[in-house]
């Protein structure tokens, strides 16, 4: 991933675009006259990390070369730039930064299923081949409610409050992907009852090298108490579906169903053996420990003191 990429993928979620933001910032808003030598030396080496940021940029995109040279013209000779010079760095610097920002976004889409960059001219993702959307970066951080053009990775209008398209966008696509692994559900594992309980970010993925085809479905609750619930909740869905606990060593954490003679399981004993809010259910068709016909052996008639009166 190219630079230009990654401050577009940090654009996006928000933090580290903040971050640089706040960088640059503070090394331009302060005036020149007010900066003491050694805020002068941090000042410097960061307009020339900042020149080379741009720089790497620049040659990224190939689109913003003038700034570029500005840039490297602000980076400047290795010994202590003037404080004129420093103002005129600073200015450049923060015309530069802001100008990149907004010409980023504009000619920017980040693809809805990878989350990869790309350049708005494109109409397919150049990562994964999924359609991109007809929104730019810039366009779905703009209000559709009050038309105020929000910073590039914000959730909801800081105007109104309303959604901002790139979220709600977001959020469809995660419900498409949901969607489709639910139906891939009902298509491959039709016996058994498909998921119903909430959650986003879900997979159905077979396990590889098991004996018996094991298939695996992990979905991501909000919270470790939700995620406890959900599973708890699936386990009744399959109980009102005619799932028990069966065999040697019956428990809801082992749920079993015969359909026509084909032995059902589903194993939630080891859902969060990964993330607390991100359980695990499996879903093959072995059969309960000690079969469906298991019996406990009766205790056998201890000897005792009955057994020496009439043995
Ligand atoms: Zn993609
Ligand atoms: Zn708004």
């Amino acid at each position: 991933m190219g630079l230009f990429d990654k401050l577009m993928k940090d654009a996006v979620s928000g933090a580290v675009s903040n971050a640089v933001s706040e960088a640059v910032k503070k090394a331009v808003q302060p005036k020149a006259d007010e900066i003491a030598a050694n805020a002068v030396h941090q000042a410097a080496d960061a307009v020339t990390q900042t020149a080379n940021a741009l720089n790497q940029t620049a040659d990224a995109t190939g689109q913003t070369a003038e700034s570029a040279e500005a840039a490297k013209a602000a980076s400047g000779p290795a010994e202590m730039p003037s404080k004129e010079e420093m103002q005129a760095a600073f200015g450049a610097l923060n015309s530069l930064f802001g100008g990149f920002v907004q010409h980023a976004a504009e000619n920017v889409k980040i693809c809805p299923k990878c989350g990869e960059a790309a350049s708005a001219d494109k109409d397919f993702c150049p990562s994964c081949g999924e359609k991109l959307p007809d929104m730019t970066v810039a366009d779905g951080a703009k209000c559709a409610k009050c038309g105020r053009q929000n910073e590039p990775g914000t959730r909801f209008c800081s105007g109104c409050g309303e959604k901002l398209p790139a979220a709600v966008l977001a959020e469809q696509a995660a419900a498409e992907a949901d969607a489709a692994v639910l139906k891939a559900w009902a298509e491959k594992l039709p016996d058994f009852p498909v998921w119903s309980c909430g959650g986003s970010g879900m997979g159905l993925d077979l396990i590889p090298d098991t004996d018996t085809e094991t298939w695996c479905f992990s979905v991501r609750l909000v919270t470790p108490v939700a995620a406890q619930n959900a599973v708890k909740q699936y386990r009744q869905v399959l109980m009102q579906n005619g799932f028990k606990p069966e065999g040697q060593y019956p428990s809801d954490e082992h749920l079993y169903k015969r359909v026509n003679g084909v032995s059902c399981h589903v194993d939630t004993e080891h859902c969060f053996e990964g993330d607390a809010d991100y359980p695990s259910i499996y879903l093959n068709h072995s059969q309960p420990n000690g079969g469906y016909d298991y019996k406990k052996p009766e205790k056998k008639q201890s000897g005792g003191l009955l057994g020496a009166l009439f043995g």
